[in-house]
């Protein structure tokens, strides 16, 4: 296609100039068309939840699988929520550490009240690496039971579509299908829904935001990838992430493990009825 917008300009308004070359689309973008696609992407994340509703509270967990994406998805959240009437906070846990103090202007930053009674999971999980899988239940747990108390109708994880495949993967190579349950539309957990805020976008371009916002954090409990070579064989430049991420195959993944009745009373996830806590979240709470 012959264009005359000059050859470093944006490819979609043809005017400012590019920042960031999306391999997902083969856009080269500029910082405010790329921060309006985000935008979009976390509204179509949240769409097919039926959470995103006029006057909504939504509570952002910074996730340890992805310190920085936390930030991002609350700077574009605090956009967003405004025209919808709603308001967005975020929870920072102890074991995630924010440098830089300035990365959101009028947003609420929650210190999770971790060391209170029912927030007593940390001290088991900190300065640790968790399988990725069972870190996201983890947090899913603890999220859910922390929008519900502190107030908010839905507590959002930071969580990509790239993470989504990656995690998937994890649980398809291990056979732990239950590990699917995690990565389908919103659910609700023990206590408010949670929802993967990022799920319609890809890392690469959560990171090129939160690299031209100047956003950073880091977290002393590192997810772990069993299968990460597994994943980077799959991707390739041409076609960087994994098509299995659809809502709809992971629903049909998951339901295969689903067992009708009960369900952990901190993650959400099903569980036989005889226990309380799923295998990940009996380990964390008391
Ligand atoms: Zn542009
Ligand atoms: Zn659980």
């Amino acid at each position: 296609m012959k264009s005359d917008a000059p050859r470093w300009s944006c490819d979609i308004c043809r005017v400012r100039r590019a920042v960031f070359y999306r391999r997902f689309s083969g856009h080269r973008m500029c910082s405010r068309c790329l921060w309006e696609a985000l935008e979009r992407g976390v509204k179509r994340s949240l769409r097919g939840s039926n959470l995103f509703r006029p006057g909504v509270k939504v509570l952002v967990y910074a996730s340890a699988l992805d310190p920085v994406a936390g930030l991002a998805l609350s700077s574009i959240l605090s956009r967003v929520e405004p025209r919808y009437g709603g308001v967005a906070a975020i929870a920072i846990p102890p074991y995630i550490r924010v440098q830089g103090g300035s990365w959101v202007k009028g947003l609420e930053v929650v210190e999770a009240p971790m060391e209170s009674v029912r927030y007593n999971p940390l001290g088991r999980l900190s300065g640790g690496r968790l399988w990725a899988p069972a870190l996201l239940r983890v947090e899913r747990g603890i999220a859910s039971l922390l929008a519900q108390d502190l107030g908010y109708d839905v507590a959002l994880l930071p969580v990509t579509r790239t993470l989504i495949s990656m995690i998937g993967l994890e649980a398809l190579v291990s056979a732990r299908l239950q590990y699917m349950w995690d990565l389908e539309t919103a659910a609700a957990g023990g206590g408010a829904p949670v929802a993967l805020g990022f799920r319609s976008i890809e890392s690469e371009a959560v990171s090129a935001f939160s690299a031209i916002h100047r956003l950073d954090a880091s977290s002393s409990i590192e997810p772990e990838y069993r299968y990460k070579d597994v994943y980077k064989s799959l991707v390739t430049d041409d076609r960087p992430e994994l098509e299995f991420s659809s809502a709809s195959t992971i629903s049909l993944l998951s339901r295969t493990k689903s067992r009708a009745g009960c369900r952990c009373r901190s993650c959400g996830a099903p569980v036989n009825c005889e226990l309380e806590y799923c295998e990940d979240c009996s380990k964390i709470w008391l």
